[in-house]
């Protein structure tokens, strides 16, 4: 699903007060947003800056979204690259972007975000690849290593990591001063799915009788992406029925069609 999604680099203003229900890994990453703004008062203090984060998480629970809502309020730029464009490249390829990746955030010269989306897919461990060796994934999980080295604590340069299954991982990945500190993001419990609802809901034209807690009860096993594709849903139904708001009968019908979508039973609260 992420292959085809357009890279960004540059500036987000997403802060984390669009990330819904994931309270506890915001508060755990303060310190990694209070360095970016100043990186060089570590350094005075004696303090080991963090370097690397690794999110660990099912598809849709908002780890790229963690990871620019860092950049937005420290208000730095923010680099990604997504593990899965090296899988079925021409060796040297993926190398080659890694590198000039790295170049481009080298050359702004300030402290940056580097964002790895599936990260598993270059840093699987061998064994584990089920190809006897994969030249390209090596070379170019090499180049990373080689790269997430080659920075000084005062750069405020971070590493973050997003991965669906951290168990796979290529332990060198995981060394420290590479992503050597794991948060794991869960599926959304029902408390965490009406915040989220909430969130997307505030953006969008929706009438009073809706009623979001039931809907969030509704729910169970929805992922936020999926949660966020209902509304948009209800959005587009909306538009196709000409109704300048959002109404309970749109929400209902876009429900259906989202939970047709997914295709796998509901499955328990996380
Ligand atoms: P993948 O593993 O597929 O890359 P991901 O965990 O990185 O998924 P995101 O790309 O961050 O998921 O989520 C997609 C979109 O879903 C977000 O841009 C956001 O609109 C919505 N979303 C997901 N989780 C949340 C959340 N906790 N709060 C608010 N919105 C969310």
């Amino acid at each position: 699903q992420s292959k085809g999604r357009a890279r960004m680099d540059g500036r987000t203003d997403i802060q984390f007060a669009d990330v819904a229900g994931l309270e506890t890994i915001i508060k755990d990453l303060q310190d990694i947003v209070k360095f970016l703004q100043d990186p060089k008062k570590y350094e005075k203090l004696g303090a080991k800056p963090p370097k690397g984060v690794l999110l660990e998480g099912p598809p849709g629970t908002g780890k790229t979204l963690v990871a620019k809502a860092i950049a937005g309020e420290a208000g730095v730029p923010f680099y990604q690259m997504s593990g899965s464009e090296f899988v079925e490249a021409i060796v040297g390829v993926g190398a080659a972007r890694v590198r000039d990746l790295f170049k481009r955030a080298r050359a702004q010269d300030e402290a940056c975000i580097i964002f790895v989306d599936e990260i598993d897919a270059l840093g699987t461990k061998r064994a584990e690849a089920g190809i006897q060796t994969n030249e390209e994934r090596e070379q170019t999980l090499n180049q990373l290593l080689t790269e997430m080295d080659g920075f000084t604590p005062e750069q405020g340069v971070v590493f973050v990591g997003a991965t669906n299954r951290a168990d796979l991982l290529d332990p060198a990945l995981c060394r420290p001063g590479r992503f050597d500190r794991k948060l794991r993001v869960l599926k959304p419990d029902t408390e965490a799915r009406l915040k989220i609802l909430k969130v997307h809901a505030e953006r969008r034209r929706m009438s009073d009788d809706i009623d979001l807690e039931q809907l969030a009860r509704d729910l169970p096993g929805l992922s936020g992406a999926e949660l966020e594709n209902v509304l948009n849903e209800s959005a587009l139904e909306a538009v196709r029925k000409d109704s300048d708001v959002i109404t309970p009968k749109h929400v209902y019908n876009a429900v259906e069609r989202v939970l047709q979508g997914v295709r796998r039973p509901a499955q328990p609260d996380q």
